[in-house]
Formats: C-alpha cells, structure tokens, sequence
C-alpha cells in the first residue's frame, strides 16, 4: 500500500517597516497556501480601541496588560480584505482611524503590552499553517520561523502606498499627516 505523507504546515513570518507591502504580500500568499493571515498590528490596534472604549489611561501599564491578554482574535480573509474580529466584534474599521493609529503607536511601545500579544501571537503560530504580520515577527515572536521574510521600500514610497490604503478604505487622511504618522511608527 502506497504510503501518504502529510506536509507539514509552517509557520511564516514576514517583517518590515509600515508601508512596505507586508500585509498585501501575506494575504496573497496565505490564500495560494490555504493558510491563516494574523495581522500583529491590527492586534495593537484593537488593543488601543479598547484602551479608548473603556476610557483606561494609555499609561497605566497594569491595566493594559490584562486587558490585552483578555482579547480573543480572530482573522477572516476574503478577497483583498481582511476582516479583524475582537471579542467577536469587526473592528476592521474601527481600528483604522488616525486616533487609533496614534494610539497604538504609543501603546505599543508598552513592554508589559507587548508581553501579553506577543504570547498570544506564538500560541496562534505554533500549529503551523499561519503567516504572521508585524515588524518584530521574525526576530522576536519567531526567532525560529519556517520561513522568514524581510520586507522594506523607500520612505517615500511607503507614505505613498499607506496614504492610497487609506484613500481606498474611504478614511479621510491627510498626506502630510500620514507622513508624519510613519515616521512615528517607525521610530
Ligand atoms: O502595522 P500597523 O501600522 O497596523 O501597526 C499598528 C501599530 O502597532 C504600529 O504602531 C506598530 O509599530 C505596532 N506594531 C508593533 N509590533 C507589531 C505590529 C505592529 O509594535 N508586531
């Protein structure tokens, strides 16, 4: 009797500065494997939409990281869009504002926050058969990935591609404003 092996799924990592093309390279490349995309930075993202909801001050670190760990996240990717469930709630959306953005850039910087997501990202990868999104994925979170990616573009053209992201989802954003928020991301 002929022997079936079974592929093992890997767990993919792709890193890079905003505006590189990581997420349209990751969910390009889960829907040809049949894999999940995890977007990392809509996960900091909707930890800052919840910061703003529950009216908890981005400072206070104690309160920010059991909330953090208490999100349950789920990532459904149909056609070119990635829907982001927190808790069950599309925030796809939501999470996209320039407040938020903004907001997640300072939460992030959080050791205690970062612990919390960081945790839940290697339980979501360990399986396999994942891509996982984020600018510290193949250093920190999967030092040991399958395979790792390194994506990066000059800096005006990721203004430019995240200004047009944005344009395309209908948020109202400012060139100027975009600009100055990933040179803030990026530091
Ligand atoms: O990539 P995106 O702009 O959606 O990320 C939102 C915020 O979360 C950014 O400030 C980014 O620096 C941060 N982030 C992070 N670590 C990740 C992914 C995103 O600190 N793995």
């Amino acid at each position: 009797m002929a022997k079936t092996f079974k592929r093992k799924k890997l767990t993919i990592a792709i890193d890079g500065p905003s505006g590189a093309g990581k997420s349209t390279v990751a969910r390009s490349l889960a829907k040809r494997l049949g894999y999940v995309y995890i977007d990392t930075g809509a996960m900091y993202r909707s930890v800052a939409l919840r910061v703003k909801e529950k009216g908890i001050s981005p400072e206070d670190e104690v309160a920010l990281n059991p909330l953090a760990a208490s999100l349950h996240f789920s990532f459904i990717t149909q056609g070119e869009q990635t829907h982001v469930l927190c808790d069950g709630k599309d925030v796809t959306e939501a999470i996209r504002i320039p407040e938020i953005s903004r907001l997640a850039s300072y939460i992030s910087k959080q050791q205690r926050v970062r612990e919390a997501l960081v945790q839940m990202q290697r339980e979501m990868g360990k399986e396999g058969g994942v891509i996982l999104e984020g600018r510290d994925i193949g250093t920190v979170v999967f030092p040991d990935a399958d395979v790792k990616f390194y994506l990066d573009a000059e800096s005006d053209e990721r203004v430019r591609r995240r200004y047009h992201e944005m344009v395309q989802k209908g948020v109202k954003v400012d060139f100027k404003e975009t600009q100055e928020e990933l040179v803030q991301r990026d530091h």
